[in-house]
């Protein structure tokens, strides 16, 4: 690999003095999973993979379909039919060759998320159903690995990070999700711009997580109304008895 091909590449962000040459170094050296390649994982990726990101992985297991594209830029439509994955990887390859990008066909599960997080430094958690968000967040506060979780719908998001010892999205949420009773996002519909700005800001909260920079959205949860344009953070406390985080469990 040519170094001075490299810096030239990321010259932008290494002249920020909390990046620098020892950050850029940092970013190369990580692995992070993105679970969801869709609304929320294009745009996270292609930002994950424009920093230098050394290692992303992606998992899904969906296949791409024309009512995607309003929505996931990773895409085309020669494209529709066809795995998710695969595609996103040949498009992130193509954008940064620099870096590896890990397909993992595959939907998380309780059976194969563990050995897949326990493989990576950050999680960046971008599906679109309640059931996935629970099930990841448990994995990953189990396994003590950093999670960026979102959620949109319309013209709204919200978004926040897990870390070791803080608030986890059970503890905003502790009721799970009854099967069947969360609205799909063909019924709730959802407009583009709006997963590429969460999206984008979980691409910025895992850059900021793997550099040690800045205020990560830990314990704190992020509302973004983008037709009223409001942007309202709110604390969160870590509640004792959360069955995933809580100190009865530790
Ligand atoms: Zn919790």
């Amino acid at each position: 690999m040519n170094e001075v091909q490299v810096n030239r590449r990321y010259a932008r962000q290494i002249a920020i003095p909390q990046i620098g040459v020892a950050g850029q170094a940092r970013l190369q050296t990580a692995r992070v999973l993105v679970i969801g390649a869709g609304g929320l994982g294009s745009p996270a990726l292609f930002y994950l993979a424009a920093a230098g990101v050394g290692t992303l992985g992606i998992a899904d297991d969906d296949l791409l379909s024309s009512t995607n594209l309003n929505r996931q830029i990773l895409y085309t439509p020669a494209g529709i039919g066809r795995n998710k994955v695969e595609q996103a990887a040949r498009r992130l390859r193509a954008f940064n060759p620099e870096i590896t990008i890990i397909p993992h066909i595959m939907r998380v599960s309780r059976a194969n998320g563990p050995a897949l997080i326990a493989d990576y430094d950050l999680v960046v958690e971008a599906t679109d159903n309640l059931a996935s968000k629970a099930l990841i967040n448990e994995l990953c506060v189990r396994a003590r690995v950093p999670l960026v979780w979102a959620g949109v719908q319309r013209f709204e998001g919200q978004l926040s990070v897990v870390l070791p010892g803080h608030a986890c999205r059970r503890c905003i949420f502790p009721e799970l999700p009854e099967p069947g009773s969360q609205q799909s996002p063909a019924e709730l519909g959802i407009i583009g711009a709006t997963a590429g700005v969460i999206g984008t800001l979980q691409a910025l909260e895992a850059l900021k997580v793997l550099l040690g920079i800045g205020t990560p959205l830990v314990d704190q949860l992020l509302l973004w109304d983008g037709l009223h344009h409001s942007f309202e953070k709110i604390q969160v406390t870590r509640t004792a008895n959360c069955p995933h985080c809580g100190q009865n469990e530790e």
